[in-house]
């Protein structure tokens, strides 16, 4: 996964999400729905064209089969319209040059129906199959069979650890990184002996690498495997001992990114995170880091196309300035008349990006994902703008004082854009954060 150019350049430059993530619309069913319609299928073909312009290589999509469970007959899980979807999005994807992986829980996530009709794959955890259980693997195989052999997939992102682990007596020997190590270093090994050529990463999502004892294991992982991503940098304290020593690219997600609303109207929020990132891309880099998961944001919020498309540049060319990277950011999203209203809308994502991390002094770390809704399961309380109602009455009323600044030098940039219906998107996501500041002030 080389560069060829002499740019320093991140290698494995991922979007993330599933499908309902890439959705222009809101989606109201219980997360996650993985429904591919046309409008869904045109909102991919805007993310191919921005990955191809931007830098990002490859899109893991989570959910192009199933969302929670594999039926038992594997072939079941898609019917030909599916199929014929499926395979229109890879066809599609390909031609603008983007590799596709596809999410594939490892021993577990998706593997509940199979536990149901075949106890004996699970020593405790209805979630998880048991790896000391030979069969186990068997249908671990059975899966990664169908999806490789019947679809033109580039590869796949791997998780173990998200749903938990087997804590039977026999596994319990085991380490949490032993274990999950295991699970996919069979996993890798059974794709490689068969399909010698996809590309494979490991998503650490649910196991943390903080323990230096661990490192051995990591580093069994990494063999014959193209990136292990430390979705929130767990080894940040020895992050440059544990790089040196892998036989694969390490990464992690890039920076801090909002977690997507799939139910929310898309011009509910404003935060873009771009300058916020780069100081931890850098350092990222600086240590021998060389993978980026982006976590993907609706393109239908302003804020999300340019955070994008200003990640997709900086990771593809981590010393560029992050100034022109933003403007061309912009210039792509609403080509602007002249290089002052270009001025007056990177001043208004500043504005609202720094009113948020600096002015309120929201502190979301150096790296993670964090969610500005209800999450993904919201609870009695409904799906509420948690971003807003966990700030102190100070800091929320800095933060209306930013974003009022923003919304009125939105407004008079107005009307010299050269993409109206797109800028009136921003002024309209800036008055509904002000609606909900003004609501929650006075509840
Ligand atoms: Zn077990």
């Amino acid at each position: 996964m080389k560069n060829s150019n002499s740019q320093k350049s991140f290698d494995y430059r991922s979007l993330v999400g599933w499908i309902s993530e890439f959705s222009s619309r809101p989606l109201h069913d219980p997360w996650p729905v993985i429904i591919l319609d046309d409008q869904i299928m045109r909102d991919f073909d805007e993310f191919f064209q921005l990955c191809q312009h931007t830098g990002f290589n490859y899109i893991v999509i989570w959910g192009l089969f199933v969302s929670r469970n594999w039926p038992v007959q594997l072939e079941k899980s898609i019917d030909d319209e599916r199929r014929k979807q499926v395979q229109s999005l890879l066809d599609s994807a390909h031609k603008r040059g983007i590799k596709i992986l596809s999410g594939l829980g490892v021993y577990s996530w998706g593997f509940e129906e199979i536990i149901q009709n075949f106890p004996n794959l699970s020593k405790g955890n209805p979630r998880a199959m048991c790896a000391s259980e030979s069969d186990s693997e068997k249908w671990m195989q059975k899966v990664v069979d169908f999806i490789f052999s019947q679809f033109d997939l580039d590869g796949v992102q791997m998780q173990s650890a998200d749903q938990g682990r087997c804590n039977c007596q026999e596994c319990q020997k085991w380490g949490n990184v032993e274990y999950h190590a295991l699970l996919n270093h069979n996993t890798t090994g059974y794709i490689r002996s068969k399909w010698d050529n996809k590309t494979i990463v490991i998503n650490n999502w649910g196991v943390s690498f903080a323990t230096r004892d661990d490192i051995p294991y990591i580093q069994k992982m990494s063999k014959s495997v193209d990136a292990i991503i430390d979705y929130n940098c767990s080894a940040m304290a020895h992050r440059k001992e544990l790089i040196k020593g892998l036989d694969c690219a390490y990464g992690t997600l890039a920076g801090v990114s909002v977690g997507p609303p799939q139910r929310w109207e898309r011009t509910k929020w404003f935060l873009p995170a771009t300058f916020t990132n780069v100081p931890y891309l850098k350092s990222l880099y600086n240590d021998g880091g060389r993978g980026i998961e982006q976590f993907t944001v609706a393109l239908s919020n302003p804020c999300g196309e340019v955070t994008l498309r200003f990640m997709g540049k900086v990771i593809s060319d981590i010393n560029k300035s992050p100034e022109s990277a933003l403007r061309e950011s912009i210039q792509e999203c609403f080509h602007p008349v002249s290089s002052s209203v270009a001025d007056g809308m990177a001043e208004v994502f500043q504005i609202a990006e720094n009113g948020f991390f600096k002015v309120a002094e929201q502190n979301y770390g150096h790296v993670g994902l964090f969610y500005i809704d209800g999450g993904l399961f919201p609870g009695k309380e409904g799906d509420v703008e948690k971003y807003l109602l966990k700030m102190s009455k100070d800091s929320l009323n800095k933060y209306e004082g930013e974003i009022k600044k923003a919304f009125k030098l939105s407004e008079k940039l107005g009307y010299n854009v050269g993409n109206p219906g797109k800028w009136e998107l921003v002024t309209k996501s800036l008055n509904t954060v002000l609606k909900d500041i003004e609501r929650i002030k006075c509840q």
